[in-house]
Protein backbone atom coordinates (compact mmCIF):
# COMPACT_ATOMS: atom_id res chain seq x y z
CA UNK A 1 0.00 0.00 0.00
CA UNK A 2 1.31 3.34 -0.74
CA UNK A 3 0.40 5.39 1.79
CA UNK A 4 -2.34 5.13 4.79
CA UNK A 5 -5.27 4.39 3.75
CA UNK A 6 -8.37 6.24 5.46
CA UNK A 7 -11.59 4.51 4.86
CA UNK A 8 -15.04 6.95 5.31
CA UNK A 9 -17.95 4.82 6.41
CA UNK A 10 -21.23 6.72 5.82
CA UNK A 11 -24.00 4.76 8.27
CA UNK A 12 -23.54 3.18 11.38
CA UNK A 13 -26.24 0.31 11.06
CA UNK A 14 -25.41 -3.39 10.88
CA UNK A 15 -23.23 -3.10 8.02
CA UNK A 16 -21.04 0.06 8.39
CA UNK A 17 -20.01 -1.19 12.17
CA UNK A 18 -19.02 -4.22 11.22
CA UNK A 19 -17.01 -3.25 8.72
CA UNK A 20 -15.46 -0.55 11.78
CA UNK A 21 -14.67 -3.69 14.05
CA UNK A 22 -12.91 -5.28 11.19
CA UNK A 23 -10.81 -2.70 10.35
CA UNK A 24 -10.12 -1.99 14.59
CA UNK A 25 -9.36 -5.58 14.80
CA UNK A 26 -6.84 -5.59 12.17
CA UNK A 27 -5.11 -1.91 14.01
CA UNK A 28 -5.08 -3.61 16.82
CA UNK A 29 -3.39 -7.12 15.55
CA UNK A 30 -0.78 -4.61 13.27
CA UNK A 31 0.34 -1.78 15.29
CA UNK A 32 1.00 1.36 13.22
CA UNK A 33 -0.74 -0.62 10.02
CA UNK A 34 -1.95 1.62 7.26
CA UNK A 35 -5.90 1.18 7.53
CA UNK A 36 -7.72 3.67 9.35
CA UNK A 37 -11.77 4.80 9.48
CA UNK A 38 -13.69 7.25 10.05
CA UNK A 39 -17.40 6.55 10.56
CA UNK A 40 -20.61 8.74 10.75
CA UNK A 41 -24.25 8.38 11.45
CA UNK A 42 -26.77 10.58 11.37
CA UNK A 43 -28.34 9.17 14.55
CA UNK A 44 -27.99 10.71 17.40
CA UNK A 45 -26.48 8.21 19.37
CA UNK A 46 -26.52 3.98 19.47
CA UNK A 47 -29.89 3.79 21.31
CA UNK A 48 -31.56 7.01 19.69
CA UNK A 49 -33.74 5.55 16.96
CA UNK A 50 -36.07 2.40 17.27
CA UNK A 51 -33.90 -0.66 15.24
CA UNK A 52 -37.34 -2.56 15.40
CA UNK A 53 -37.72 -6.73 15.78
CA UNK A 54 -35.17 -9.27 15.41
CA UNK A 55 -33.51 -11.38 13.10
CA UNK A 56 -31.66 -14.78 11.88
CA UNK A 57 -27.85 -14.75 11.80
CA UNK A 58 -26.37 -17.94 10.11
CA UNK A 59 -24.27 -17.82 6.56
CA UNK A 60 -22.54 -14.37 8.09
CA UNK A 61 -21.65 -15.88 11.73
CA UNK A 62 -18.38 -18.08 11.55
CA UNK A 63 -16.70 -14.28 9.60
CA UNK A 64 -17.41 -12.49 13.55
CA UNK A 65 -15.23 -14.84 14.46
CA UNK A 66 -12.69 -14.84 11.90
CA UNK A 67 -12.85 -10.47 11.36
CA UNK A 68 -13.53 -9.19 14.72
CA UNK A 69 -11.02 -7.83 17.68
CA UNK A 70 -10.56 -10.51 20.64
CA UNK A 71 -11.75 -7.86 23.04
CA UNK A 72 -15.29 -8.32 21.61
CA UNK A 73 -18.25 -9.23 24.74
CA UNK A 74 -19.13 -12.69 23.69
CA UNK A 75 -21.85 -12.40 20.78
CA UNK A 76 -24.72 -15.18 21.61
CA UNK A 77 -25.14 -13.67 25.67
CA UNK A 78 -25.08 -10.55 24.57
CA UNK A 79 -27.89 -10.28 21.44
CA UNK A 80 -29.58 -13.58 21.54
CA UNK A 81 -33.58 -12.27 21.61
CA UNK A 82 -34.18 -14.81 24.09
CA UNK A 83 -31.79 -13.61 26.92
CA UNK A 84 -31.24 -14.14 29.79
CA UNK A 85 -33.11 -17.21 29.47
CA UNK A 86 -30.73 -17.64 25.97
CA UNK A 87 -32.48 -20.85 24.51
CA UNK A 88 -30.93 -22.28 21.29
CA UNK A 89 -32.16 -20.00 18.67
CA UNK A 90 -35.24 -22.06 16.82
CA UNK A 91 -37.77 -21.38 14.04
CA UNK A 92 -40.67 -23.29 12.51
CA UNK A 93 -42.68 -23.26 9.57
CA UNK A 94 -46.32 -24.50 9.77
CA UNK A 95 -48.64 -24.87 6.80
CA UNK A 96 -51.96 -23.88 5.99
CA UNK A 97 -53.72 -26.80 8.07
CA UNK A 98 -51.16 -25.72 10.79
CA UNK A 99 -48.96 -28.57 10.63
CA UNK A 100 -45.09 -28.21 11.10
CA UNK A 101 -43.15 -29.18 8.19
CA UNK A 102 -39.47 -27.22 8.79
CA UNK A 103 -37.85 -26.81 11.66
CA UNK A 104 -34.60 -24.14 11.93
CA UNK A 105 -32.09 -24.69 14.23
CA UNK A 106 -32.96 -25.59 17.71
CA UNK A 107 -29.55 -26.84 18.17
CA UNK A 108 -26.40 -25.35 20.25
CA UNK A 109 -23.65 -23.13 18.70
CA UNK A 110 -20.94 -25.31 16.97
CA UNK A 111 -23.68 -27.62 15.89
CA UNK A 112 -24.90 -27.88 11.75
CA UNK A 113 -27.88 -25.87 11.15
CA UNK A 114 -26.95 -23.40 14.27
CA UNK A 115 -28.06 -20.01 13.73
CA UNK A 116 -28.51 -16.75 16.28
CA UNK A 117 -31.73 -14.78 16.92
CA UNK A 118 -31.04 -11.43 17.82
CA UNK A 119 -32.20 -8.83 19.27
CA UNK A 120 -31.51 -5.80 16.55
CA UNK A 121 -30.89 -3.09 18.93
CA UNK A 122 -28.68 -5.51 21.11
CA UNK A 123 -26.70 -6.18 18.38
CA UNK A 124 -26.16 -2.63 17.22
CA UNK A 125 -25.13 -2.01 20.43
CA UNK A 126 -22.77 -5.14 20.13
CA UNK A 127 -21.58 -4.37 17.01
CA UNK A 128 -20.52 -0.19 18.22
CA UNK A 129 -18.15 -1.90 21.05
CA UNK A 130 -15.34 0.41 21.61
CA UNK A 131 -16.02 2.24 18.08
CA UNK A 132 -15.28 6.19 17.66
CA UNK A 133 -18.81 6.78 15.68
CA UNK A 134 -18.96 10.86 14.79
CA UNK A 135 -22.86 11.23 15.67
CA UNK A 136 -25.80 13.87 13.64
CA UNK A 137 -23.69 13.86 10.77
CA UNK A 138 -26.02 13.25 7.98
CA UNK A 139 -24.53 12.92 4.55
CA UNK A 140 -25.12 14.63 1.81
CA UNK A 141 -22.59 14.15 -1.43
CA UNK A 142 -19.39 14.30 -1.86
CA UNK A 143 -16.55 14.84 -4.74
CA UNK A 144 -13.47 12.63 -6.15
CA UNK A 145 -10.45 13.88 -6.69
CA UNK A 146 -7.16 12.40 -7.76
CA UNK A 147 -6.08 12.92 -4.43
CA UNK A 148 -9.35 11.61 -2.73
CA UNK A 149 -12.87 11.61 -1.53
CA UNK A 150 -14.57 14.51 -0.06
CA UNK A 151 -17.90 13.78 1.68
CA UNK A 152 -20.01 16.68 2.72
CA UNK A 153 -22.65 16.45 5.64
CA UNK A 154 -25.36 18.51 6.42
CA UNK A 155 -24.24 20.39 8.82
CA UNK A 156 -21.69 22.26 6.80
CA UNK A 157 -19.21 20.06 7.90
CA UNK A 158 -17.06 17.42 5.98
CA UNK A 159 -14.74 15.06 5.93
CA UNK A 160 -11.72 13.85 3.64
CA UNK A 161 -10.54 9.87 2.60
CA UNK A 162 -9.53 7.68 0.22
CA UNK A 163 -12.35 5.53 -0.24
CA UNK A 164 -15.99 6.08 0.97
CA UNK A 165 -18.49 3.16 1.62
CA UNK A 166 -21.87 4.04 1.56
CA UNK A 167 -23.45 1.87 4.86
CA UNK A 168 -26.28 4.01 4.28
CA UNK A 169 -29.24 1.30 4.05
CA UNK A 170 -32.21 0.92 1.54
CA UNK A 171 -32.41 4.15 0.98
CA UNK A 172 -29.08 5.30 0.69
CA UNK A 173 -28.08 8.84 -0.58
CA UNK A 174 -24.64 8.19 -1.30
CA UNK A 175 -26.31 5.26 -4.32
CA UNK A 176 -28.17 8.06 -5.32
CA UNK A 177 -25.56 10.24 -6.34
CA UNK A 178 -23.25 7.36 -7.08
CA UNK A 179 -25.89 6.01 -9.50
CA UNK A 180 -28.05 8.80 -10.44
CA UNK A 181 -31.11 9.30 -8.90
CA UNK A 182 -33.70 7.37 -11.65
CA UNK A 183 -31.32 4.04 -11.56
CA UNK A 184 -31.21 4.16 -7.69
CA UNK A 185 -35.02 3.76 -6.96
CA UNK A 186 -36.64 1.29 -4.83
CA UNK A 187 -39.53 -0.54 -5.91
CA UNK A 188 -42.32 -2.30 -3.92
CA UNK A 189 -43.42 -5.62 -4.30
CA UNK A 190 -47.04 -6.08 -4.55
CA UNK A 191 -47.42 -7.22 -0.57
CA UNK A 192 -49.66 -5.59 1.91
CA UNK A 193 -48.54 -5.41 5.56
CA UNK A 194 -49.54 -5.19 9.42
CA UNK A 195 -47.12 -5.39 11.91
CA UNK A 196 -48.03 -5.71 16.11
CA UNK A 197 -46.30 -5.75 19.15
CA UNK A 198 -48.10 -7.84 21.86
CA UNK A 199 -47.86 -8.58 25.67
CA UNK A 200 -48.20 -12.21 26.04
CA UNK A 201 -49.17 -13.36 29.73
CA UNK A 202 -46.81 -16.56 31.71
CA UNK A 203 -49.66 -19.09 30.18
CA UNK A 204 -49.97 -17.63 26.39
CA UNK A 205 -46.16 -17.29 26.21
CA UNK A 206 -45.36 -21.01 27.33
CA UNK A 207 -47.56 -21.58 24.51
CA UNK A 208 -45.64 -19.81 21.85
CA UNK A 209 -42.65 -21.09 23.03
CA UNK A 210 -44.16 -24.46 22.02
CA UNK A 211 -44.63 -22.99 18.66
CA UNK A 212 -40.97 -22.49 18.57
CA UNK A 213 -38.49 -20.93 20.59
CA UNK A 214 -37.58 -18.00 18.79
CA UNK A 215 -39.90 -17.44 15.38
CA UNK A 216 -42.81 -19.33 13.77
CA UNK A 217 -43.99 -18.89 10.48
CA UNK A 218 -47.75 -19.95 9.15
CA UNK A 219 -47.20 -19.77 5.65
CA UNK A 220 -50.53 -20.61 3.66
CA UNK A 221 -49.93 -20.54 -0.44
CA UNK A 222 -50.71 -17.05 -1.46
CA UNK A 223 -53.23 -15.17 -1.83
CA UNK A 224 -54.21 -16.45 1.85
CA UNK A 225 -52.18 -14.36 3.94
CA UNK A 226 -48.81 -15.12 5.92
CA UNK A 227 -48.32 -14.79 9.81
CA UNK A 228 -44.66 -14.37 11.16
CA UNK A 229 -44.19 -14.38 14.93
CA UNK A 230 -41.07 -13.59 16.52
CA UNK A 231 -40.04 -12.93 20.50
CA UNK A 232 -38.74 -9.42 20.89
CA UNK A 233 -37.76 -10.37 24.62
CA UNK A 234 -38.74 -12.60 27.76
CA UNK A 235 -39.71 -11.76 31.28
CA UNK A 236 -37.98 -13.93 33.45
CA UNK A 237 -37.92 -14.66 37.37
CA UNK A 238 -34.88 -15.00 39.01
CA UNK A 239 -35.26 -18.81 39.24
CA UNK A 240 -35.01 -18.82 35.31
CA UNK A 241 -39.16 -19.03 35.67
CA UNK A 242 -40.32 -17.06 32.00
CA UNK A 243 -43.26 -15.01 33.36
CA UNK A 244 -44.44 -13.74 30.23
CA UNK A 245 -43.00 -12.30 26.91
CA UNK A 246 -43.10 -9.30 24.08
CA UNK A 247 -43.73 -10.79 20.84
CA UNK A 248 -43.90 -9.27 16.99
CA UNK A 249 -46.03 -10.35 14.54
CA UNK A 250 -46.04 -9.47 10.80
CA UNK A 251 -49.65 -10.15 8.78
CA UNK A 252 -48.51 -10.44 4.86
CA UNK A 253 -50.68 -10.63 1.85
CA UNK A 254 -50.28 -10.67 -2.05
CA UNK A 255 -51.90 -7.03 -2.82
CA UNK A 256 -51.25 -5.59 -6.35
CA UNK A 257 -52.67 -2.04 -4.78
CA UNK A 258 -49.14 -1.46 -3.15
CA UNK A 259 -46.77 -0.93 -5.67
CA UNK A 260 -48.97 1.82 -7.72
CA UNK A 261 -46.78 4.61 -8.12
CA UNK A 262 -48.33 8.49 -6.87
CA UNK A 263 -51.41 6.04 -4.88
CA UNK A 264 -51.18 6.17 -1.76
CA UNK A 265 -52.26 2.55 -0.40
CA UNK A 266 -54.78 2.25 2.30
CA UNK A 267 -53.01 1.12 4.88
CA UNK A 268 -50.56 4.04 4.56
CA UNK A 269 -53.67 6.22 5.90
CA UNK A 270 -55.51 3.44 8.01
CA UNK A 271 -55.93 4.03 11.67
CA UNK A 272 -54.65 1.42 14.33
CA UNK A 273 -58.41 0.15 14.83
CA UNK A 274 -58.87 -0.17 11.12
CA UNK A 275 -55.55 -2.06 10.65
CA UNK A 276 -56.01 -4.68 13.57
CA UNK A 277 -59.85 -4.98 12.94
CA UNK A 278 -58.47 -6.11 9.62
CA UNK A 279 -55.68 -8.05 10.54
CA UNK A 280 -58.36 -9.93 13.09
CA UNK A 281 -60.55 -10.56 10.02
CA UNK A 282 -57.57 -12.05 7.78
CA UNK A 283 -56.40 -14.45 10.96
CA UNK A 284 -59.81 -16.33 11.04
CA UNK A 285 -58.50 -18.07 8.21
CA UNK A 286 -55.61 -19.43 10.60
CA UNK A 287 -55.92 -22.52 12.69
CA UNK A 288 -56.92 -20.79 16.60
CA UNK A 289 -53.89 -21.66 18.03
CA UNK A 290 -51.97 -19.75 15.11
CA UNK A 291 -53.77 -16.50 15.30
CA UNK A 292 -53.42 -16.09 19.41
CA UNK A 293 -50.88 -13.30 19.29
CA UNK A 294 -53.38 -11.56 16.41
CA UNK A 295 -56.75 -12.40 18.89
CA UNK A 296 -54.91 -11.16 22.19
CA UNK A 297 -53.22 -7.67 20.26
CA UNK A 298 -55.02 -4.24 21.21
CA UNK A 299 -54.72 -1.73 18.79
CA UNK A 300 -52.13 0.43 20.50
CA UNK A 301 -49.83 -2.32 19.43
CA UNK A 302 -50.07 -1.60 15.65
CA UNK A 303 -47.40 -0.35 14.59
CA UNK A 304 -47.54 3.34 12.94
CA UNK A 305 -47.32 4.47 10.08
CA UNK A 306 -47.53 1.11 8.10
CA UNK A 307 -44.15 -0.41 6.75
CA UNK A 308 -43.80 -1.11 3.06
CA UNK A 309 -41.33 -3.33 1.70
CA UNK A 310 -39.03 -2.26 -0.30
CA UNK A 311 -36.25 -3.53 -2.95
CA UNK A 312 -33.08 -2.19 -4.76
CA UNK A 313 -31.70 -4.99 -7.35
CA UNK A 314 -28.27 -4.34 -7.57
CA UNK A 315 -26.72 -3.30 -10.91
CA UNK A 316 -24.10 -5.62 -13.13
CA UNK A 317 -21.28 -3.18 -12.00
CA UNK A 318 -20.69 -0.25 -10.15
CA UNK A 319 -18.68 3.38 -11.53
CA UNK A 320 -15.18 2.70 -11.01
CA UNK A 321 -13.61 5.25 -8.36
CA UNK A 322 -13.00 5.64 -4.80
CA UNK A 323 -16.86 5.35 -3.88
CA UNK A 324 -18.64 1.72 -2.99
CA UNK A 325 -21.61 0.22 -1.78
CA UNK A 326 -22.28 -2.22 1.23
CA UNK A 327 -25.13 -3.99 2.73
CA UNK A 328 -28.92 -2.58 1.22
CA UNK A 329 -27.37 0.31 0.26
CA UNK A 330 -25.92 -2.23 -2.63
CA UNK A 331 -28.85 -4.93 -2.10
CA UNK A 332 -32.29 -4.24 -0.17
CA UNK A 333 -34.69 -7.10 -0.24
CA UNK A 334 -37.81 -8.38 1.37
CA UNK A 335 -37.28 -10.31 4.90
CA UNK A 336 -38.94 -13.56 3.55
CA UNK A 337 -35.65 -15.57 3.64
CA UNK A 338 -34.02 -13.33 6.15
CA UNK A 339 -30.90 -12.95 4.45
CA UNK A 340 -30.37 -8.85 4.27
CA UNK A 341 -28.37 -8.31 7.23
CA UNK A 342 -26.72 -12.21 6.02
CA UNK A 343 -25.95 -11.12 2.64
CA UNK A 344 -24.22 -7.32 4.25
CA UNK A 345 -22.03 -9.50 6.62
CA UNK A 346 -20.92 -11.45 4.16
CA UNK A 347 -19.90 -8.09 2.01
CA UNK A 348 -18.09 -6.88 5.16
CA UNK A 349 -15.81 -9.84 5.34
CA UNK A 350 -15.23 -10.08 1.26
CA UNK A 351 -14.38 -5.89 1.67
CA UNK A 352 -12.30 -6.35 4.43
CA UNK A 353 -10.39 -8.84 2.99
CA UNK A 354 -9.74 -7.30 -0.12
CA UNK A 355 -8.55 -3.86 1.33
CA UNK A 356 -6.26 -5.61 3.77
CA UNK A 357 -4.75 -7.80 -0.03
CA UNK A 358 -3.95 -4.34 -1.04
CA UNK A 359 -1.69 -3.90 1.79
CA UNK A 360 0.23 -7.00 1.58
CA UNK A 361 0.49 -6.16 -2.07
CA UNK A 362 -1.52 -8.89 -2.80
CA UNK A 363 -4.03 -6.39 -4.72
CA UNK A 364 -2.05 -3.48 -6.34
CA UNK A 365 -4.57 -0.59 -5.82
CA UNK A 366 -7.74 0.72 -3.97
CA UNK A 367 -9.88 1.01 -6.73
CA UNK A 368 -8.72 -2.78 -7.88
CA UNK A 369 -9.33 -3.54 -4.64
CA UNK A 370 -13.18 -2.35 -4.50
CA UNK A 371 -13.51 -4.04 -7.87
CA UNK A 372 -12.37 -7.45 -6.48
CA UNK A 373 -15.20 -6.86 -3.53
CA UNK A 374 -17.80 -5.94 -6.42
CA UNK A 375 -16.91 -8.65 -8.09
CA UNK A 376 -18.33 -11.41 -5.10
CA UNK A 377 -20.83 -8.83 -3.62
CA UNK A 378 -22.90 -7.76 -6.23
CA UNK A 379 -24.21 -10.96 -7.76
CA UNK A 380 -24.70 -12.58 -4.52
CA UNK A 381 -27.01 -9.75 -3.90
CA UNK A 382 -28.59 -10.14 -6.96
CA UNK A 383 -29.25 -13.33 -6.01
CA UNK A 384 -30.51 -13.24 -2.58
CA UNK A 385 -32.47 -10.35 -3.89
CA UNK A 386 -34.94 -12.48 -6.54
CA UNK A 387 -34.75 -15.25 -3.75
CA UNK A 388 -36.17 -13.70 -1.36
CA UNK A 389 -38.60 -12.00 -3.97
CA UNK A 390 -39.34 -15.19 -5.15
CA UNK A 391 -39.88 -16.99 -1.73
CA UNK A 392 -43.12 -15.23 -0.73
CA UNK A 393 -45.02 -16.00 -4.17
CA UNK A 394 -43.57 -19.64 -3.63
CA UNK A 395 -45.63 -22.47 -2.79
CA UNK A 396 -45.93 -23.75 0.98
CA UNK A 397 -44.12 -26.71 0.16
CA UNK A 398 -41.16 -25.68 -2.13
CA UNK A 399 -41.00 -22.92 0.69
CA UNK A 400 -40.46 -24.98 3.58
CA UNK A 401 -37.99 -27.27 1.15
CA UNK A 402 -35.63 -24.30 0.31
CA UNK A 403 -35.88 -22.81 3.73
CA UNK A 404 -34.85 -26.50 5.01
CA UNK A 405 -31.54 -26.41 2.36
CA UNK A 406 -30.69 -22.89 4.22
CA UNK A 407 -30.68 -24.08 7.38
CA UNK A 408 -29.43 -26.95 6.69
CA UNK A 409 -32.41 -29.34 8.00
CA UNK A 410 -35.37 -31.54 6.49
CA UNK A 411 -38.13 -30.25 4.95
CA UNK A 412 -40.97 -32.91 6.52
CA UNK A 413 -43.32 -31.22 4.02
CA UNK A 414 -42.50 -34.17 1.21
C1 LIG B 1 -38.81 -6.65 8.95
C2 LIG B 1 -37.42 -7.03 8.60
C3 LIG B 1 -36.90 -8.25 9.05
C4 LIG B 1 -35.61 -8.63 8.72
N1 LIG B 1 -35.12 -9.84 9.15
C5 LIG B 1 -33.88 -10.22 8.78
C6 LIG B 1 -33.35 -11.51 9.17
O1 LIG B 1 -33.99 -12.31 9.86
N2 LIG B 1 -32.08 -11.84 8.77
C7 LIG B 1 -31.34 -10.99 8.00
O2 LIG B 1 -30.22 -11.35 7.62
N3 LIG B 1 -31.81 -9.77 7.62
C8 LIG B 1 -33.05 -9.37 7.98
N4 LIG B 1 -33.52 -8.13 7.61
C9 LIG B 1 -32.66 -7.24 6.80
C10 LIG B 1 -31.70 -6.41 7.64
O3 LIG B 1 -32.40 -5.69 8.62
C11 LIG B 1 -30.92 -5.45 6.75
O4 LIG B 1 -30.44 -6.14 5.64
C12 LIG B 1 -29.75 -4.80 7.50
O5 LIG B 1 -30.23 -3.95 8.51
C13 LIG B 1 -28.86 -4.02 6.54
O6 LIG B 1 -27.85 -3.36 7.26
P1 LIG B 1 -27.22 -2.04 6.68
O7 LIG B 1 -26.12 -1.67 7.61
O8 LIG B 1 -26.92 -2.19 5.26
O9 LIG B 1 -28.39 -0.95 6.77
P2 LIG B 1 -29.07 -0.36 8.05
O10 LIG B 1 -29.04 -1.32 9.17
O11 LIG B 1 -30.39 0.16 7.59
O12 LIG B 1 -28.15 0.87 8.46
C14 LIG B 1 -28.04 2.04 7.69
C15 LIG B 1 -27.53 3.16 8.60
O13 LIG B 1 -27.25 4.32 7.80
C16 LIG B 1 -27.74 5.46 8.46
N5 LIG B 1 -27.99 6.49 7.46
C17 LIG B 1 -28.98 6.49 6.51
N6 LIG B 1 -28.91 7.59 5.76
C18 LIG B 1 -27.86 8.31 6.23
C19 LIG B 1 -27.28 9.55 5.85
N7 LIG B 1 -27.79 10.29 4.84
N8 LIG B 1 -26.21 10.01 6.55
C20 LIG B 1 -25.70 9.27 7.58
N9 LIG B 1 -26.20 8.09 7.98
C21 LIG B 1 -27.27 7.62 7.30
C22 LIG B 1 -29.00 4.97 9.16
O14 LIG B 1 -29.38 5.83 10.21
C23 LIG B 1 -28.57 3.59 9.64
O15 LIG B 1 -27.99 3.62 10.92
C24 LIG B 1 -34.81 -7.75 7.95
C25 LIG B 1 -35.32 -6.51 7.50
C26 LIG B 1 -36.63 -6.16 7.82
C27 LIG B 1 -37.18 -4.83 7.33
Amino acid sequence: MPKDVKVIIVGAGLSGLALAQCLRAHSLSNPGCSLTYELYERDEGITSRAQGWTLSLLECLPGFSGNFPPDMPPLDASVSATRPACFNSEGRIFNEEGKPVMTAGGVAQGEPGYFLRADRQALREWLGHKLNIQWNKVFESYTETASGVHVRFTDGTTASGDVLVAADGASSRVRAQLLGVEDSKQTMPPIALIIGDVKLNKEQTERQLALSKAWWLYNASPPKPKLFVGVRSLQVAADSIIEGGLFFWFLMWPDTDVPQQGKKHWLQGASREEQISKARDLAKELPELLREVVDASEASGVVLPAVQFKEFTPPEKLPRGRVTLLGDAAHAMTPFRGQGANTAFLGVWDLTDALFKVETGDIETLEDALKHYEVEMLPRGRKNMVAAQGAFTKDAKSYAKDMAERYGRDSQDK
